[in-house]
């Protein structure tokens, strides 16, 4: 029963399609939140732990879906989402089934995703989220959320089991993708100049610690430039982001640029560091590789 029609959580239906870094960590949260949840993952594998914290592991994503109230797509692109979704999985949802998008898919990657829940008559949720594999895991993402104002009282108990916070942004999907743009657009600007600063230090013979130390609990501080700073200097990336996926959303963010005909230099010179690190064979590794990209240029 769906979750507006008086049922409870425990007996409402979530999908999750999808089980990497973010979507184990949100379907392992949904679970504790007491939803019944069906998870499928391309590697089955990788799924199969979560059958320990009472996921069904499905075959095949049409299975996942089956009779689900809530569809959560966790996926790298938008082109992956309509392949892995296609008319099958949303057929099978219940009836007035809701689909919140969680990938990060840029704005016309949610056009045409919106298309397909269009096409299938299901309900469609904008819903990046920020935050990364250890707030995913705390439950404390924050969801950027947009679609029908009358389908935000029904998500709420799902985005509560997910995040900390929840920004419903409009009625229109896109507000929150491009909400999550901009946000994306700070955080690889940041790395990259971060990645440039120790790479600087180190050739003028400056401790890059030293940096950190400076700047820590000071206005130019922030939690991330400690985290991923360290990284950097130590020169090892155990993931949370993978660099591959933050390549793809600066992407997304020059095409949403070029599109408004507005130049991005700063962006550009991120895009072409993290293709010299993807060259170099860091693209599995946390998007703090970034610092090897800028070390081959
Ligand atoms: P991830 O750990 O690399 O997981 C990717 C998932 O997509 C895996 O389940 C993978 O399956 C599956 N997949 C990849 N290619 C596929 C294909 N061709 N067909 C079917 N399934 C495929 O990525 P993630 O970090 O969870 O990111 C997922 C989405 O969230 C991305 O859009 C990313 O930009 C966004 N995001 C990530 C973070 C973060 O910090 N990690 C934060 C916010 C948003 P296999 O296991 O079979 O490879």
């Amino acid at each position: 029963m769906p979750a507006e029609s008086g049922g409870s959580v425990m007996s409402t239906r979530i999908a999750v399609l999808g089980t990497g870094i973010m979507g184990a960590a949100m379907a392992k949260n949904l679970l504790k939140a007491g939803f019944e949840v069906g998870v499928w993952n391309r590697t089955r594998r990788k799924a199969e732990p979560l059958a320990e914290d009472g996921a069904m592991v499905a075959a095949n994503p049409e299975e996942a879906a089956e009779g689900a109230d809530f569809l959560i797509t966790m996926l790298p692109t938008a082109e992956v989402v309509g392949d892995v979704v296609g008319d099958g999985v949303l057929g099978a949802l219940a009836r007035d089934g809701v689909w919140l998008q969680t990938s990060t898919v840029g704005i016309s990657g949610c056009g045409e995703l919106v298309k397909l829940a269009e096409r299938a008559g299901v309900h469609y949720v904008d819903a990046p989220v920020l935050g990364t594999k250890q707030p995913a895991e705390q439950g404390e993402l924050v969801v950027l959320a947009s679609g029908p104002e009358e389908l935000k009282e029904r998500c709420e108990p799902v985005f509560d089991a997910v995040g900390r916070r929840t920004l419903w942004l409009g009625p229109e999907p896109g507000e929150a993708s491009r909400l999550k743009l901009v946000a994306n657009n700070w955080i690889d600007g940041l790395l990259g100049a971060l990645a440039e600063t120790i790479a600087l230090a180190r050739a003028l013979g400056v401790d890059p610690e030293r940096f950190l130390n400076i700047i820590e609990g000071g206005q130019m501080d922030s939690p991330y430039a400690q985290m991923k700073g360290r990284m950097m200097i130590k020169g090892e990336y155990p993931v949370s982001f993978p660099l591959e996926l933050a390549r793809k959303d600066v992407g997304l963010i020059l095409e949403a640029a070029a599109g408004r005909a507005l130049g991005m230099p700063v962006s550009e010179a991120v895009a072409s560091h993290f293709d010299r690190a993807i060259e170099s064979g860091h693209g599995q590794e946390d998007m703090a590789a970034i610092y090897e990209g800028v070390q081959s240029s």
